[in-house]
This record gives C-alpha cells, sequence and structure tokens, in this order.
C-alpha cells in the first residue's frame, strides 16, 4: 500500500461573523460548508430531512446508489478541513490507489499510458465517504445535527433571511440565524424563496446530457484486475456506451455503466454483460463475468445539467448563500459534484475571512471563478457527443479536437495522460493542456 498525502492543517480562525448559521441538507456540500461555518459562528445547526448515520443509500440522496469517484482535488479539500479523514477512511476500509498508476483511464476509446503522478486517491461508495464525513461534523463541539428534519422555508425581514422554519416530529419550528445556506441539491429552494421575497431568479444555463445509469454490485476474484483500482471509460462521440469500475469498502467492485445521448444501459446481467464486452477492454468484461453478484442491478437518469448564475444577479437578500447542486450540477460521467462541492466550501471560508459585508456578491463571484473550469470540461465534451454538428460553436469544435487528439497521444505518451488526468481532476485548470510542452507532445504525437 502507499502513502496517502496528507495536507498541512489551517489554523482555526477565530474571528465570529455571527452567532447562528444554519445548513439546510447534509449532503457532502452542506457537511463540507458545515464545517466552514463552525469557524465563523458561535453555533451551527445542520438540517436534513433524513435520518443519518447508517452509512446506508438514503431516500435524499438516491444516486448515491451509484458509482461515486472522488476527484483528487475533492479528496485534498476534504483532507485540508478534516485532517486525518484519508487515513481514517482507508483504515475503515476504503480503497486507496495511485494515480494514474493503479487508475486505468480509457477516454475517447485510448487505453492512457500508466505513469506515477505522486498523487493519490481514495475509492468508496458515496454513503461510506458521507458516513466519514458526518462522524467528523458530529466531533465539532459547536454544531447541531437536526435530522428527520424537513425544511419549510426561510423566515424574512426587511428585506433579509433572519431563520428557517423546520418540520419535525415534534411539528414545525422557527429557527432564527444570522445566515442560511441552502444546499438542498438539486432541488434546492433558493430560487423560490428569492420570488417570494421579491427578488429576481438567476439565469439558469441548461445542457441535455440524457444520461442513464445501471450499477450493479459485485465480488471479483482476487487480483483479477490485476494492480488496477479504479477503470473509466469514457464515452466519446460514436461511442455513448461508458463504464465506471471501481474497487469500494468490503471488499467489493461497485460497477456503473453510463450511457450518454439518450442511450440507457440494460438492468438485467446478460445485457449488462454483453454492454461491456463491446465498450471495455476484453480482460475487464471477462473480469465482470467470473465475478459473484452481490444483489439486484438499479438504474437512474440524468436528463440535464443546470448551472444558476447567481453572480450575475444584481440584488442578492442578506442571510442567505447556496451552495453544490444547488447551484450547478453537472453530468454525473464526470465525477464533478463533490469535488466542486467542495472547492465550494473554501470559497465559502474564504469569503467569510472578508467579513459579512457584501458576502452574498463576492461568494457567488468567487465561485463562478470555481465553477468556470468544471463547468467549461463537462459541457465542452457533453456537446462533443451531440450529433447535431451546428449545435457546437466552432470554439467547442476547436478544442473537442484538441482533446481528441491528446487522447489519442496519451496512449503512448505518459506524460500526455499524466497532464490529462491531472486537468480532469481539478488538479490544473484547463489552461494547463494549453502549456507548450503539452502541445508540443500533442503536434509530435
Ligand atoms: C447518478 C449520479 C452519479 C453521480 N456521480 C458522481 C461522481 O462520480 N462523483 C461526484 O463527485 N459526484 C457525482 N454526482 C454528483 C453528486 O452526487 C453531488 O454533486 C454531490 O452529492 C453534492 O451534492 P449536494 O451535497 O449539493 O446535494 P445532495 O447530495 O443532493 O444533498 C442534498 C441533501 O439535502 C437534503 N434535502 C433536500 N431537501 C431537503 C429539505 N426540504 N429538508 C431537509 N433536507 C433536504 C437531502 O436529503 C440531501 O441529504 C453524481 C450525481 C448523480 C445524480
Amino acid at each position: 500500500m502507499h502513502d496517502i498525502t496528507v495536507t498541512a492543517v489551517e489554523a482555526p480562525m477565530t474571528r465570529k461573523a455571527g452567532e447562528h448559521a444554519i445548513v439546510l441538507g447534509a449532503g457532502v456540500s452542506g457537511l463540507l460548508a458545515a464545517r466552514v461555518l463552525t469557524d465563523f459562528y458561535e453555533r451551527v445547526s445542520l438540517v436534513e430531512r433524513d435520518p443519518l448515520g447508517g452509512g446506508e443509500p438514503r431516500r435524499g440522496v438516491p444516486q448515491g446508489f451509484h458509482a461515486h469517484a472522488l476527484l483528487p482535488r475533492g479528496l485534498q479539500v476534504m483532507e485540508e478541513l478534516f485532517p486525518g479523514v484519508t487515513a481514517e477512511m482507508v483504515a475503515a476500509g476504503a480503497v486507496p490507489y495511485e494515480m494514474i498508476v493503479q487508475l486505468r483511464m480509457i477516454m475517447g476509446g485510448y487505453e492512457f499510458a500508466k505513469m506515477p503522478t505522486g498523487e493519490s486517491g481514495v475509492s468508496a461508495t458515496r454513503p461510506f465517504l458521507e458516513s466519514h464525513l458526518l462522524r467528523r461534523v458530529r466531533r465539532l463541539d459547536n454544531v447541531e445535527l437536526l435530522d428527520r428534519s424537513q425544511v419549510t422555508g426561510v423566515m424574512t425581514g426587511d428585506g433579509r433571511v433572519v431563520g428557517a422554519t423546520v418540520a419535525g416530529d415534534g411539528g414545525e419550528r422557527e429557527l432564527p440565524a444570522d445566515l442560511v445556506v441552502d444546499a438542498m441539491g438539486r432541488g434546492g429552494r433558493a430560487l423560490a424563496w428569492l420570488e417570494a421575497m421579491g427578488f429576481d431568479r438567476p439565469e439558469e444555463e441548461t445542457v441535455k446530457v440524457g444520461v442513464a445509469y445501471a450499477t450493479w454490485y459485485l465480488r471479483l476474484p482476487e487480483r483479477a484486475l490485476g494492480e488496477d483500482r479504479m477503470i473509466l471509460v469514457g464515452s466519446y462521440p460514436g461511442q455513448p456506451k461508458g463504464a465506471a469500475l471501481c474497487a469500494v469498502e468490503g471488499d467489493r467492485w461497485l460497477v456503473t455503466l453510463g450511457g450518454s445521448a439518450g442511450m440507457r444501459p440494460p438492468t438485467d446481467p446478460e445485457g449488462f454483460y454483453a454492454w461491456l464486452d463491446e465498450a471495455a477492454p476484453a480482460d475487464v468484461a471477462a473480469a465482470v463475468r467470473a465475478a459473484e453478484p452481490l444483489g439486484e442491478i438499479g438504474a437512474a437518469r440524468i436528463p440535464t445539467s443546470v448551472r444558476r448564475r447567481y453572480e450575475r444577479l444584481a440584488r442578492f437578500p442578506e442571510g442567505l448563500l447556496v451552495t453544490g447542486d444547488a447551484i450547478c450540477n453537472f453530468n454525473p460521467i464526470y465525477g464533478q459534484g463533490m469535488a466542486v462541492g467542495a472547492l465550494e466550501a473554501l470559497t465559502m471560508r474564504d469569503s467569510l475571512r472578508g467579513g459579512v459585508d457584501d458576502l452574498a456578491r463576492r461568494y457567488f463571484a468567487a465561485v463562478a471563478r470555481v465553477l468556470d473550469p468544471a463547468w467549461q470540461l463537462s459541457t465542452g465534451a457533453d456537446l462533443a457527443l451531440r450529433e447535431a454538428k451546428e449545435a457546437r460553436p466552432l470554439r467547442v469544435r476547436a478544442l473537442n479536437a484538441y482533446v481528441r487528439r491528446l487522447q489519442r497521444v496519451a496512449a503512448r505518451d505518459p506524460r500526455v495522460a499524466v497532464a490529462f488526468s491531472r486537468v480532469s481532476g481539478l488538479l490544473d485548470p484547463p489552461s494547463a493542456l494549453m502549456r507548450p510542452g503539452v502541445v508540443w507532445r500533442a503536434v509530435r504525437g
């Protein structure tokens, strides 16, 4: 087993921004936002409608059944906010892997060359990951966790948000607060609250992705896939069938088939095997056929990606922020959601370090800078998968042609493979692929 890098511990903040902050929704973004807010508020309440703590898939996060690859930058941020959490997860059974030696990437139909990068990742199911973040949040002495509690609305006064209303076993109650954060995922309620308060709704950019998933948990014969701990098979124009195979806790493999552009993966075993025969390398398809199934195949559909442009609003009420999927949800095949939620938590921390004056404007402007590269990467690739050429602007077509070339070269040139994996892991900005060294290799290759 290789070493896991532990990032330096941040000195705790002492400045207090207020008495009470409330985070609505205890998904990955909500848990990380709550952690950040404990440095600035005397008390933080985290409200969640599901019962929490089981480490099992839950109703409010149905996507938790499917592959949830945590991009390397997301793991770095989680380690920064909860020092030692990576080692805790590995000790509890999460599978560490070395990039891109134990991560096998097959992108654009090309299997990337392998080379150590010095970066590590961990592979685990989403409920496992979330349960470890939750454990760390529970240890913070100024956090109150209100699970089995449905958020019903916000309290307002003088044009600002002054708290939230929550319904639990004891009926509905008011929770006054200095700051309320909507972390309720795709169904976030901030849009409706803005309208009700007389503010404009943010512009929305929607990209049709037409993605469907089918997921099966399996037990593979030992070393059936050699050193590989995670295998990603990307879809590309002309081949809308992709797959992700992840070694996860409990000595299991989680295999998710991803269909793009309206293609729906089968949920019967024979169809599942046949998909992998077509889309994955032969040894991968054979290993899955030889594996022991652990339960039924589950399905999901994701019709669109949506980005809400809060940073473009001229007016926004004080006392309210939004984070995670409630601002922007991505095509999940690129595995960006949790890492972006983590980066938004850091953005919230940095914005609060500048005080609470004009907080929402500064925060949403900084969030937009976090979202730009991730949105550019995923929507650019989504547009490449669309049949209609005219649906893609010239700039996007040129970029996609360059990316296709890089993928082809990455099959033989490990340095290009590393550059590509660092950008898709959000460790480097997309502009890193335009550095002279990479461009030269692409042209020569
Ligand atoms: C099929 C699928 C696969 C994905 N795969 C990946 C992947 O590989 N890698 C990756 O990084 N991301 C992936 N994502 C995205 C990822 O799930 C999210 O980006 C990530 O969970 C962050 O979301 P969030 O915390 O903002 O919201 P969520 O995870 O959706 O959490 C929202 C929380 O709010 C709670 N809530 C909602 N309404 C209320 C209410 N009224 N009252 C109280 N509580 C409420 C919910 O119960 C839930 O706990 C995938 C998404 C999908 C759909």
